[in-house]
């Protein structure tokens, strides 16, 4: 049994599975946890006990491992904490040093690296909190941070500042106020549990944290922002979904951002919440080298739709500090979204928003459509580029037919 990675034999490859098609479901495999049982490793908490979380041992288990991958991973432990649990690194392929899942999870020195308009908090949250751990932005929303751990750490993650307390942020939530807060605003409707992951928590202090809200009458939806069922698919066990299908309605924003994430394991996972009536949404981050490519982000989302989950936001990424490697340009986003409106189905187009640097919110952004407007007509292209007239007017007259003259006697 190698129960410890970095006891693992380094002389077995691991099972990289050749990614035919995109859109191809493939397992993870087991890769060098080959002897561990099927009952350790289906076990969500044994994946956690067992993520690779220092550069010695990424180093062994990935000897393909660049110097400015160890470097960073040895730094990384003062500024987001290095995380993979050994399910999402057997969808790493270790011959290629730009492999979209490896981009995502294992730091680079460059994160060191901060430009003058890259910042700790991008989107300004800390400035609109009135109590720790919520985010009170919207009229009628809120986001309520509910742990500062994941299973697995994105390197461009936005909350990086207090996510994994690598830089000493020291975030400690406090329920009882978070929820005092929303119990005294009876504008806030929505209740958005992000983090860290709040599916991290045992089935029984998440059932607790969901309860107190439900008992707010003006609480009418709950949903969750989680990557679980992505790095930890395993954590989506029958009970799980029982206990939740007792808050609805509550949604769930799942965050996939390269066809390859959506393995058999993540389907079964998928499939698991939408069988306990949850819709499901995803949001992706454009990324460099992960995901800035049209052909990628379609089969993505097609993808997700194999899954029943419905594409949400695509995110241009925050300038989060230490990100500029991972950024890929709004034109490029624009490029992509250009691609899929019209050229896909329609339930596979996200909306692209930039999420306003300093705190202004989320704004969506699209390419242009509307050719010119004006008190008469609109003209519009299509997805082909042919241009159309809709006609309309002030009044109500189609447009072509000049409001005739008004002579002076109607007037009076
Ligand atoms: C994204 C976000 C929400 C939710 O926004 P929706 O557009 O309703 O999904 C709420 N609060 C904050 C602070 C957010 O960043």
């Amino acid at each position: 049994m190698q129960a410890d990675p970095s006891s693992a034999n380094t002389e077995e490859p691991p099972a990289a599975a050749p990614f035919r098609s995109l859109k191809t479901f493939h397992s993870a495999g087991r890769g060098f946890w080959h002897d561990v049982s099927e009952r350790d490793w289906n076990d969500w908490r044994w994946q956690m006990k067992h993520r690779i979380t220092t550069a010695e041992q990424l180093q062994r288990l990935m000897p393909t491992l660049a110097p400015e991958e160890f470097a960073g991973a040895k730094l990384a432990n003062h500024k987001l904490a290095l995380g993979i649990t050994p399910y999402f690194f057997n969808l790493i392929d270790p011959s290629d040093e730009h492999c979209p899942i490896r981009q995502q999870v294992v730091p680079r020195i460059e994160e060191t690296h901060t430009a003058s308009w890259e910042m700790s908090d991008p989107c300004g949250e800390d400035s609109h909190s009135p109590v720790t751990g919520l985010v009170h932005r919207y009229p009628d929303r809120v986001l309520f941070l509910v742990t500062d751990r994941c299973a697995s750490y994105c390197r461009y993650c936005t909350r990086s500042r207090l996510v994994s307390n690598a830089s000493g942020y020291d975030f400690h939530p406090e329920y009882d106020k978070q929820i005092a807060y929303i119990a005294a605003h009876p504008e806030i409707r929505d209740v958005l549990l992000s983090g860290g992951d709040p599916l991290l928590l045992s089935d029984e202090k998440l059932e607790n944290l969901l309860s107190r809200l439900r008992a707010i009458p003006h609480v009418e939806f709950l949903r969750i922002g989680t990557r679980i069922p992505i790095f930890l698919p395993q954590r989506i066990t029958p009970e799980l979904c029982a206990m939740l299908k007792k808050f609805h309605p509550l949604f769930i924003s799942v965050h996939t951002n390269h066809p390859r994430e959506l393995t058999t394991e993540v389907r079964d996972a998928l499939g698991r919440l939408a069988d306990a009536g949850i819709p499901l949404g995803n949001q992706s981050v454009l990324l460099k080298h992960v995901n800035d490519d049209a052909d990628v982000m379609k089969a993505l989302m097609q993808k997700l739709l194999m899954c029943r989950v419905k594409p949400y936001y695509l995110y241009q990424c925050d300038l989060i500090a230490g990100s500029a490697h991972l950024r890929a340009s709004v034109a490029k986003g624009l490029e992509i979204m250009e691609k899929l409106r019209g050229h896909t189905t329609g339930y596979a187009v996200p909306t692209y928003v930039i999420d306003a640097p300093g705190g202004g919110g989320k704004v969506p952004i699209n390419p242009e459509y509307v050719l010119c407007r004006n008190a008469g007509r609109v003209l519009i292209r299509n997805f082909e580029g042919k241009i159309f007239e809709y006609p309309e007017s002030a009044d109500g007259r189609p447009c072509g037919q000049p409001p005739k003259e008004i002579s002076e006697p109607e007037l009076v």
